[in-house]
């Protein structure tokens, strides 16, 4: 996909770091507005509505968190955090609260833009779902239940198949450890992160070359985990 013309609003306070994002994106083809604040970034989005924003939490008017809650009520094209903050407590609160991945300070641009495409490439994707799912060599058929690696099938428990279509749909995002509980075993098992784990190991075994050194079912340290998009 050509980023062609994708606008892009860069909520951020620190001018250094606007001007190297206005710079480098600007050079992939999109285009950029800028807000030094969260009530002028709230402002803007509002006004002329952007393909994907950039938000930083620690703006000088309004805590990031309060940016992306007051975006969520109505935006919903994909948001990246690019923050200072490190914390896992500040990843879980962003990706729950609506956020769509999490850069930490300081970022590799190559590795902002893979997070942006795939966020859009989600974003587009949104429509009727696809139901057939592939990556690498692992093929999920959605309407006839069956998983294949390397052309084999898979054989796989049913909350193993729910657990893997719910990483795959989502494939190239972080998902929560708390995401995966409600989504995989509803929202009364949403603290029991070792039945994820558990479940966790079993697809990695099943579904990995290496289940020690995971190429599909990636581990976001404290945070959940993430599908390997491509
Ligand atoms: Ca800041």
């Amino acid at each position: 996909m050509q980023p062609g013309g994708h606008h892009i609003l860069v909520i951020e306070d620190e001018q250094p770091i606007r001007r190297f994002l206005m710079a480098s994106l600007s050079n992939e083809g999109y285009r950029i507005s800028e807000a030094a604040s969260g009530e002028e970034g709230l402002r803007m989005a509002s006004s002329q509505p952007p393909d994907l924003v950039i938000l930083d939490l620690g703006l000088p008017d309004l805590d990031g968190h309060d940016v992306l809650k007051r975006l969520r009520e109505w935006y919903t094209s994909p948001i990246i955090i690019l923050s200072a903050r490190d914390q896992e407590t500040q990843k879980i609160k962003a990706l729950d609260g609506g956020a769509d991945d999490y850069v930490t300070k300081p970022f590799g641009i190559g590795e902002l833009l893979a997070r942006m495409r795939t966020a859009m490439r989600h974003a587009q994707r949104s429509g009727p779902e696809e139901t057939t799912i592939t990556v690498g060599d692992i093929r999920v058929d959605r309407s006839a239940r069956l998983v294949r690696r390397k052309g084999e099938e898979v054989h796989l428990t049913p909350l193993e198949y729910k657990l893997l279509v719910t990483l795959a749909r989502h494939a190239g995002k972080v998902l929560t450890h708390r995401f995966l509980l409600r989504e995989v075993w509803g929202p009364q098992n949403s603290q029991e992160n070792h039945y994820l784990r558990v479940f966790v190991a079993s697809l990695r075994r099943k579904l990995e070359d290496d289940p020690a050194r995971p190429r599909y079912i990636l581990t976001e340290q404290g945070v959940g985990y993430r599908f390997a998009a491509d």
